[in-house]
């Protein structure tokens, strides 16, 4: 599960890696007193489980407290990436010299970490990525040896780092490894102007299988919980929010995994991941429907299914009693294969339904659903 910023500094603190001061709140009024507390000037940050809340408008400076009850007020509610914002995190400002990034991720191809950092941290830093990797520095950790403060060195070193960030490049690592944590990341962590090394943001994925042994326990279904994703839980659905724009629907997780891929590789974004199993039920179906088409940032449906014990026309029929349940909204397309495709073609033909059209290959079909989710 990811955690959100406010959880990951606090594991932060407790590991002894500088943060700003900071509460958080769902209340504007209660901004203003923050503000008071924490001395008047503050930064007001949208406390959502997504990155880039910077250039979604969900990060701001107010001067004052009264500043800051009217940027809560604004920052409260927002949609940023299809998560809606309840709380708030009212933090000191801090004066900012140089933005660095650092983050240890699970490398699970390698079975190792990756120390991933670089002196161009920020809000742009996929860009620096994408366009100069050798801007960002990728050191192999062996888990067994972890980072020692001569490999914090070496990090620190191959990335342009000044040597006041390796304390905090142990520490990580601490908390990666105390936290069963898969991902660790701080961007920016920065170096202010009287010369500190604070940690300004935080995004930290723990390893859902060591639940059981972890201390700390983090509250799963709370109303930060994105909103579709619990009304799929509700209903007994295999459901991943995604942040792009065409919605899938397959039977098997691993078809679905690849219809996911097979969308992206057609140039468009998968808005979720949704498997409705190997029986695919009329109900499962108008339920999977549902789900999906009330996620406003979805414009196509891809409904890919492979008939194996369920056949076909069995899941035709499915999607056309859904559709007298569900109302469509968005253009679906249907590609059905395998166990008695053609009779599960002319179910769905049968129907007619003009926002129905059906694309024999998998390929093909992501390629319309791609097309008909991008195009104006
Ligand atoms: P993200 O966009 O979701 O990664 O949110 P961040 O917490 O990283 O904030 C985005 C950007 O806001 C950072 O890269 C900083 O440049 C800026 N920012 C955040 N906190 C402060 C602060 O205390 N002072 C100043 N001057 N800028 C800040
Ligand atoms: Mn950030």
């Amino acid at each position: 599960m990811d955690l959100y910023e406010h959880q990951a500094r606090e594991l932060f603190a407790e590991h002894g890696i500088v943060v700003p001061r900071a509460e958080i709140t769902g209340s504007p009024k209660q901004a203003r007193e923050i503000a008071r507390r924490i001395g008047g000037r503050v930064v007001v940050k949208a406390q959502v489980r997504t990155g880039g809340r910077g250039k979604a408008g969900g990060v701001k400076l107010a001067a004052d407290p009264a500043a800051a009850e009217l940027t809560a007020r604004q920052i409260l509610g927002m949609n940023i990436k299809g998560h809606t914002v309840r709380t708030v995190m009212v933090a000191q400002p801090v004066d900012i010299a140089e933005e660095f990034y650092v983050s240890y991720v699970l490398d699970r191809t390698a079975g190792r970490f990756l120390a991933i950092a670089s002196a161009e941290g920020g809000m742009d830093i996929e860009e620096v990525a994408a366009t100069r990797p050798e801007a960002v520095a990728r050191i192999p950790v062996d888990p067994a040896e972890g980072v020692t403060t001569a490999t914090a060195a070496r990090i620190a070193d191959a990335a342009g780092l000044p040597p006041r960030t390796v304390d905090v490049l142990v520490r990580l690592w601490e908390v990666l490894v105390r936290e069963d944590a898969l991902l660790v990341e701080v961007n920016p962590l920065v170096r202010t102007r009287d010369g500190a090394v604070v940690a300004l943001d935080g995004k930290v994925t723990l390893d859902d299988n060591a639940r059981f042994r972890r201390a700390r326990r983090y509250d799963e279904d709370d109303s930060g919980h994105d909103p579709l994703e619990a009304a799929a839980t509700a209903k007994g659905l295999n459901y991943v929010k995604l942040d792009g724009e065409v919605g899938i629907i397959g039977n098997g997780a691993g078809l679905v995994m690849s219809t996911l891929d097979v969308v992206a590789g057609c140039g468009a974004r998968p808005a979720n991941f949704l498997d409705i199993g190997g029986g695919a039920s009329a109900q499962v179906m108008a339920d999977g429907l549902s789900v999906v088409l009330a996620d406003p940032s979805v414009r196509s449906v891809f409904v890919n299914v492979f008939g194996g014990i369920t056949a076909c026309d069995a899941v035709a029929d499915g999607i056309v009693r859904a559709l007298d349940t569900v109302r469509l909204t968005k253009p679906l397309v249907v590609r059905l294969d395998g166990n008695n495709a053609a009779r599960g073609r002319a179910v769905l033909d049968g129907r007619a339904h003009p926002l129905v059209e059906q694309v024999t290959t998998m390929d093909g079909a992501a390629s319309r659903a791609a097309h008909l989710a991008t195009t104006p």
